[in-house]
């Protein structure tokens, strides 16, 4: 095994678990793998591919990456191949009788062609020694990426049964690691969950106000490094990267609007580090393995947690220090429900409304971001202070907030406890909304009294309140807020009540910087930079080793 691994991957050792993984599948078994993107899931199908005998079949769902991937197999002297739509009539017959003759080693194919009968046969006929199902997440409705064709993949643990699968995926909740494990026929299956920690990514929401200036103001305080602004809409990423090209930054935009030989170039030109900045929807970024990404920005907030998950992990993948900020707002949260509403079927919409929910869960809570996070993976952080996450870095502070509360309880009651929070703020804001106006609320004492603050702060105010049992929520199908005893006490002034509040210290003017700043030195393939000393003096040593990414010293 470390010959072949010396060989022809030109590897010294084995990243974590990729060893043992690979005696399971060399010894027949079924596997599931889980491991975060980047920790080197391939090599756990083109190792095994090529100490058995016959053919490995991997089916992977980007047409546009396997190109890639053959060629670089290619280069280092192993027969591979792929089929899918984009081979000419003749390449593919070629590819056929290669086939047949036994001389190809690894073949990646696309799953709808998998699954057509023809290839069906012509697999059959071969000798094929294992699958490798490549993002296999995608075989589950509960995953963020679900695709149909996937889930024809059932057919193979029937038709080949003595033929050992191996599942791979870097997104995969609980509930949608057994589901694709059911679905593909596996129950017996060696299962391998590496750590989604990535301790070098630091977590942070903010409010989302004025946020083209906030991003600029942090813009200018990391001139010169990478990073990459994401955006909900192709039009938000058209302007701002046209915004901070004329406010004096290097971006570029990316979305699936753009031609595609727009695209490759833009992308191209942020791996090489010709543009510092990459305005882009989340059609970027799949298979982009670039390691200096120091920042990654959301604009608006993503539909689910895997997705996030997925984007921020393009940062630091150097295992440097990599900043992730999100602009969390209560209006981007109505739109995304807005649009789920709109379309497909209700257990889909279903879905996609439980998983919005656990993305605002993440940004509203209170708690270690990256626990919740990987809670979400079903992994336990053990530690309550991770420290690099704006909760934890940022300890609320205290502050006096009698004031806010008398204004909040005084305005649940002039509306008789018959509203939920959103009406509720709406008032305390001045909001001349129809329905405002139509039940006569702008008439109330507490119309506008709370414009001290934004509606966000409110929200925030309300869920800390009910957080301390000041006031209460009551009905699951609309939850309206109610009035307690202890609202009761604020009102009459026999109590205090203590609020807290973040400092929005980060995208304040420029001060001297601390952090480990990476100037544009790329690590060579396969290394990491492990150092702050100028380019000169950096030692270069061996990818994300002791865990699956290298700790700064
Ligand atoms: P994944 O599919 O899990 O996202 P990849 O298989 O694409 O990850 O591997 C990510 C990177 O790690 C690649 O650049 C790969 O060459 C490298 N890599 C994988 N295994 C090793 C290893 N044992 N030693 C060093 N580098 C490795
Ligand atoms: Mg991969
Ligand atoms: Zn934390």
């Amino acid at each position: 095994m470390h010959r072949t691994l010396q060989k022809y991957f030109g590897y010294s050792s084995f990243r974590p678990l990729q060893e043992d993984i690979i005696k399971d599948v060399l010894e027949g078994r079924d596997t599931f793998v889980l491991m975060p993107t980047g920790g080197g899931k391939s090599l756990c199908y083109q190792l095994p591919a090529l100490l058995m005998e016959g053919l490995t079949v991997v089916v992977s769902p980007l047409i546009s990456l396997m190109k890639d991937q053959v060629d670089s197999l290619q280069a280092s002297g192993i027969n591979a191949a792929y089929l899918n739509s984009t081979l000419s009539h003749s390449e593919a017959k070629r590819i056929y009788r290669e086939i047949e003759n036994n001389e190809i080693k690894i073949l990646y194919v696309a799953p709808e062609r998998l699954t057509m009968s023809h290839t069906i046969s012509l697999i059959q006929k071969a000798n094929v020694s294992l699958f490798a199902i490549d993002e296999s997440h995608c075989i589950s409705e509960w995953g963020h990426d679900f695709r149909p064709e996937y889930r024809k993949l059932s057919f193979l643990k029937r038709k080949f049964s003595g033929v050992p699968i191996i599942a791979l995926t870097a997104t995969a909740t609980p509930k949608v690691r057994e589901d694709t494990i059911k679905q593909l026929g596996i129950s017996d299956c060696g299962t391998y969950v590496a750590s989604f920690n990535r301790k070098n990514l630091l977590y942070k929401i903010r409010p989302k106000k004025d946020t083209y200036k906030q991003i600029l103001k942090y813009l200018r305080k990391h001139r010169g490094e990478s990073g990459i602004i994401y955006c909900q809409s192709r039009k938000n990423v058209d302007t701002i990267a046209s915004r901070l090209r004329r406010d004096g930054f290097n971006a570029l935009p990316y979305h699936a609007g753009l031609s595609d030989s727009r695209r490759e170039k833009n992308q191209e030109m942020f791996i090489r580090d010709d543009v510092e900045i990459v305005v882009a929807t989340i059609a970027f970024g799949m298979g982009i393995d670039k390691s200096n990404v120091r920042f990654v920005i959301h604009h608006d907030l993503p539909k689910n947690l895997e997705g996030y998950y997925q984007e921020t992990g393009r940062g630091g993948r150097d295992g440097l220090e990599c900043e992730c900020i999100l602009f969390f707002s209560r209006g981007d949260r109505y739109k995304i429900e807005y649009f789920i509403k709109q379309k497909g079927k209700k257990e889909e919409r279903d879905i996609a409304l439980k998983q919005l929910q656990d993305m605002v869960a993440f940004c509203e809570s209170t708690v270690c971001r990256r626990k919740v996070l990987l809670a979400y993976f079903g992994e336990v952080l053990e530690e309550d202070d991770c420290g690099r996450c704006d909760v934890c870095l940022q300890p609320r502070k205290k502050v006096d907030g009698t004031e806010e509360a008398r204004i909040l309880i005084n305005c649940i009651s002039e509306l008789n406890q018959r509203y939920g929070m959103n009406h509720v703020i709406d008032v305390l804001c001045g909001s001349n909304a129809k329905k405002i106006r139509d039940k006569k609320h702008n008439k109330l004492a507490s119309h506008g009294a709370g414009d001290i603050h934004t509606k966000d702060r409110w929200m925030e105010i309300a869920r800390e309140m009910i957080q301390q049992e000041l006031i209460k929520v009551q009905g699951a199908r609309y939850p309206l807020l109610k009035l307690n005893k202890a609202s009761m006490e604020v009102m009459n002034g026999k109590r205090k009540v203590t609020l807290t509040t973040i400092e929005d210290t980060d995208f304040e003017e420029p001060e001297p910087a601390e952090r480990i700043v990476p100037d544009k030195a790329v690590a060579p393939p396969g290394k990491t930079r492990t150092s702050s000393a100028p380019v000169s003096e950096i030692k270069w040593t061996a990818n994300r080793d002791d865990g699956l990414f290298a700790r700064l010293k």
